[in-house]
């Protein structure tokens, strides 16, 4: 069965069973500061376990993107070394809000897998939660007993808390779980070893398949349980450890989910999988990681170097590793998998197939820049390597964790070639360096926060800031936290104007008011469905009614710079065309910034016509037609642009701005009509990653502000000019006769120099064959006295030539040698000149012939003489 197919049963399986069927929210997540990518199906989820919002059913079954790379979930390490964990999987989940729990969550698994998709029964086992003493829960004897009453009960094992207690984080919804494992090793094996004591145990064929949570705790921040408001189901099946049971292999790698991606790389390679444990190592990496990347760039995680990107680009740069080292790629080649990945996820997950060019593009820049890197550190190791190998053979830790930290290279790399050059490294030095490093960004994003209070039960809050910039307001709870060391408070209300950061645009900043006891809203964020008002008090009276209002002006000025991003945006499609898509934005009350995918920089021609088709609309004073609560099919119907990597309901609101210009799916706040943006004014254009262009830009009084500050320039070049007619032309005259004028000075520089020959000729003395020259001189620049330095001693033999000269002001001395009389008098003009640059309060140095020195004292340069005449006298005549 092919694994399009087994994906497609199960969801079949579940749509019969009432539940409705609903798309995976995106891999990467923004609105959460606790979690930066979705690691379990029920992420999506989270708000109504915790009864913060509601389900449009209490029945979902899902296929979900999941990425284990960091926090409580990081399986990274394994990943490559095994054959069943991977950076991302799909998780296969079904849920019951409330509804159906332990009983039908058991049997329906059952059922599923061993009718639907006839695994054997004799194989499989399940777990079940044993209690744990510290958390006062006891056993979890239903779900024993609902299983005793479908499978033998020496199949069913009493887990600890570490393996049937399933939490997603720290803090938030848990719950005991029951796990159902299978074993897939040989009739040979099995009469060996029965499969129970290797349930658990690590082992590659005998593997959990299938966790079933039964939610009903939330985990609060001092550690203990609180019991949620109604009891929930949240299953999460591997779906590519699925697809290996049912299609009888014995490594996901064997499964139609990645033997294409293997084979490609296999032969790209030149090598066989199945071959040589490092290559196929290698080759399993690269295959699970391709996969990683492209679905987070799909979503809008560009690699970078911080937080969500920084993960994103570690794992990047491990595929390239592991093929640089082991198969031989010295060149970029992760990107050219992707095509290939699209093709296999058409009509699953759209994403990569409408980003195809743009994720290949992103890979194969990363890919690049990272090998160069390499090549830099392996330079940098071979000059390491020769300098340990004279001394103590051991690489030390500091060392090697540069290695890891500036170029990338891990800790089993550096010690693989190390032991190619018979060394060995300082694991335990490099281990204590990484620990430091840890402590260090541990501290830097160290957050606390007590548990929420809650105030004010209610169903669900209204956001009012469409309409209003104030309103009335009651706390429904508050969260005391502590960021970076300063106190805050997270503030819930029932009914808000204050927009929560999303979609680019700022939270907003305002106040709330009891009678005339005014806290200020510092930021205004969402967390997961929430709007969180921030703030560094709280109100004495916690229960009064408040006023809240919203720093109308900010608002306003934001609201310019958001409704210019659409019309910049439609603008770039016209003009750049229809690959342009939206990769971020940021828009405050100062300025916006778009970033969208492009693949060359913008002409000045382009940002003009881009300009003026912009400003065109904003005269046009378009007035906004803002629709809310419209089915998403609808809305795409209306020709709205959905952007990956967004999560939107089932119902969305549409902002048009002329349905023939500007259709946009977006939850911002807008001005009334565009004529409010009064100007709009692009101020950079530039790169920010592979493909990915970005465009700042000011408007209204901002750019009414550039506008006048360029004007007041060109008022001050004027008066400057003396109020010409024509500046450009005025100014055209004064280069011009700058370059005439440099002309003349340089020729009477000429002269002069001429006249200085002339002179120090005259001064030249002949001595025992000698003919020396120790003069002061006057030139008008450096060049000049080198040029006649050089002159000096073509024409003249036996030249020993010391001038001290004031060139406009500063001192300067030449000293010229003949070449012959260097060796002969043991002469060094370059010595020489150090001794006599000392008069004039300066240095200097150079050849054994040649030497020059400046300095700071002009009236030194009689003493230069006096001193070089003393020196010369005793060299020339003995
Ligand atoms: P394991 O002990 O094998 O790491 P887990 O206990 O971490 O699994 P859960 O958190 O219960 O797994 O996730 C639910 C299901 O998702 C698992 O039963 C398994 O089939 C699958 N799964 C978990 N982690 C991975 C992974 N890294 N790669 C692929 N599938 C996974
Ligand atoms: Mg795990």
């Amino acid at each position: 069965m092919e694994s399009k197919e087994i994906r497609k049963r199960f969801l079949a399986f579940f749509e019969k069973k009432q539940h409705e069927i609903v798309a995976s929210a995106p891999m990467v997540i923004q609105n959460d500061p606790t979690l930066m990518f979705t690691n379990a199906g029920m992420n999506q989820f989270k708000d109504f376990f915790l009864g913060n919002a509601e389900p449009s059913s209490n029945r979902i079954a899902d296929t979900q993107k999941c990425l284990r790379v960091s926090g409580k979930h990081n399986d990274l390490e394994e990943v490559g070394m095994d054959t069943y964990h991977h950076t991302m999987f799909e998780m296969l989940g079904n849920w019951s809000f409330g509804d159906y729990f332990k009983k039908e969550a058991i049997q329906w698994a059952w059922e599923l897998l061993t009718v639907e998709f006839e695994l054997p029964a004799d194989r499989m086992y399940a777990s079940v939660f044993g209690g744990d003493e510290a958390d006062g829960l006891e056993m979890d004897q239903e779900a024993y007993d609902f299983w005793a009453a479908i499978i033998p009960e020496d199949r069913i094992i009493n887990g600890s808390k570490k393996d049937n207690f399933w939490e997603m984080g720290d803090t938030g919804p848990c719950g005991p779980c029951s796990e159902i494992h299978i074993d897939l090793r040989s009739d040979e094996e099995v009469a060996q070893t029965p499969g129970k004591d290797l349930v658990n145990m690590d082992h590659p064929q005998v593997v959990e398949v299938w966790n079933l949570v039964f939610m009903q705790f939330n985990r609060l921040s001092n550690g203990s349980l609180q019991n949620l408001p109604a009891q929930h189901v949240d299953t999460g099946m591997g779906f590519e450890r699925l697809a290996m049971a049912v299609q009888g292999k014995q490594s996901n790698y064997d499964t139609d989910v990645f033997t294409p991606l293997i084979n490609f790389l296999a032969d790209a390679a030149n090598v066989k999988y199945g071959e040589d444990e490092k290559a196929d190592i290698a080759l399993r990496v690269i295959a699970d990681h391709v996969r990683a990347i492209s679905f987070a760039i799909a979503d809008g995680q560009l690699p970078s170097n911080n937080k969500a990107g920084y993960v994103i680009r570690r794992i990047l740069r491990r595929a390239v590793r592991y093929g640089y080292t082991f198969l031989d790629f010295k060149a970029p080649f992760i990107h050219t998998l992707v095509p290939l990945l699209a093709e296999q996820f058409d009509g699953v997950f759209p994403e990569l197939i409408a980003q195809k060019d743009f994720i290949t593009k992103v890979i194969m820049e990363e890919e690049s820049s990272f090998l160069r890197t390499l090549d830099k550190g392996l330079s940098k190791l071979e000059v390491i390597t020769a300098e340990v190998k004279k001394g103590t053979k051991i690489i030390d830790g500091k060392t090697v964790f540069e290695l890891y930290d500036t170029y990338g290279f891990p800790f089993d790399l550096t010690s693989l070639i190390a032991r190619e050059n018979n060394l060995s490294v300082d694991e335990e030095g490099f281990k204590k360096e990484m620990e430091i490093q840890k402590n260090r960004s541990k501290k830097a994003a160290e957050t606390s926060a007590g548990d929420w209070v809650e105030l004010k039960p209610i169903e669900e809050v209204q956001f009012l800031g469409y309409e209003s910039l104030a309103s009335k307001a009651q706390i429904v709870k508050y969260q005391a936290i502590e960021e970076k060391g300063k106190k805050l408070f997270k503030i819930v209300l029932d009914q808000t104007p204050f927009y929560a950061e999303s979609g680019g645009q700022v939270g907003d900043t305002g106040y709330i008011a009891d009678g005339d006891k005014k806290i200020s809203i510092l930021d205004t964020k969402k967390e997961n469905n929430l709007i969180i008002h921030f703030t560094n008090e709280l109100p004495a009276n916690l229960e009064a009614e408040f006023d809240a209002v919203v720093n109308g002006k900010r608002r306003k000025l934001t609201e310019n710079n958001h409704s210019a991003t659409h019309l910049l945006h439609a603008a770039l499609r016209q003009v750049l065309g229809t690959h342009v898509q939206q990769k971020g934005s940021l828009v405050n009350e100062k300025s916006l910034r778009f970033d969208f995918s492009h693949f060359s920089k913008m002409t000045d021609e382009e940002i003009a016509q881009v300009e003026k088709i912009v400003n065109q609309k904003i005269r046009e004073n378009i007035a906004l037609d803002e629709k809310r609560n419209v089915p998403i099919a609808d809305a795409q119907a209306l020709g709205a642009m959905a952007l990956f990597g967004e999560k939107y309901g089932d119902f969305v609101r549409v902002i048009t701005f002329d349905k023939d210009y500007s259709v946009e799916l977006c939850g911002g706040t807008h001005v009334p009509a565009t004529g409010t943006i009064g100007l709009l004014k692009i101020v950079s254009e530039g790169s920010v990653a592979a493909g990915v262009r970005r465009i700042e830009a000011i408007t209204a009084d901002k750019a009414e502000e550039y506008y006048n500050k360029q004007n007041e320039l060109i008022t001050q070049v004027n008066e400057l000019l003396n109020n010409p007619k024509d500046p450009l032309k005025a100014i055209e005259a004064l280069v011009k006769e700058k370059q005439e004028l440099a002309k003349v000075i340089e020729s009477i520089n000429q002269e002069k120099a001429g006249a200085q020959k002339a002179i120090l000729q005259k001064a030249i003395q002949s001595v025992n064959g000698y003919n020396v020259l120790i003069s002061e001189a006057q030139l008008p620049d450096t060049d000049g006295l080198k040029k006649l330095s050089f002159e000096l001693k073509n024409e003249v033999d036996n030249l020993i030539m010391i001038v001290a000269a004031d060139i406009a002001g500063k001192p300067q001395i030449s000293i010229m040698i003949a070449e012959g009389l260097v060796k002969s008098l043991d002469l060094h003009a370059g010595q020489l000149i150090k001794e006599l640059a000392k008069e004039i309060k300066g240095g200097g140095g150079g050849q054994p012939f040649y030497a020059t020195a400046g300095g700071q004292d002009l009236s030194g340069l009689p003493n230069v003489i006096t001193k070089a005449k003393a020196i010369i006298d005793g060299i020339t005549n003995h």
